[in-house]
């Protein structure tokens, strides 16, 4: 029987082991956080509080506006803030005493913002 013990050490090829740098994934996370947290405010007790919902203006335009439900006369009310430019500003020009449409003042405190679906709503100014 013949016996073939093939034993030769084979030099296998040694790749000379590429420099693969650990890439470094910087993710930066964007901490957008925005809080609807109406601030607590001396509320002027004698005007009715109304909770006005407002809306960003559609891409293009400018105008922003906002609806309530009037604590006086229990109908939905709306106007518009021709002044302001964004939220902050449309917040600030809103909020406070504004006289209603039906006639009384009231007090109006921003509930919730209502933005577009522009995915993080980056408007060329
Ligand atoms: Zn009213």
């Amino acid at each position: 029987m013949p016996r073939n013990e093939k034993s030769g050490p084979r030099a296998t090829g040694n790749r000379s082991s590429t420099h693969q740098g650990t890439n470094d994934t910087l993710t930066v996370q964007r901490a957008t956080d925005e809080r609807h947290a109406v601030e607590q405010m001396e509320l002027p007790t004698r005007y009715p509080l109304a909770r006005v919902s407002l809306y960003e203006p559609h891409a293009g335009r400018r105008t922003w506006w906002f609806a309530y439900r009037c604590p006086v006369c229990s109908y939905g009310h709306r106007g518009e803030l021709r002044r302001a430019t964004d939220e902050e500003s449309a917040k600030a020009a809103v909020q406070g005493v504004r006289r209603a449409r039906c006639g009384p003042r009231v007090w109006l405190a921003v509930g919730k913002t209502y933005r577009g679906a522009a995915a993080g709503s980056e408007v060329a100014a």
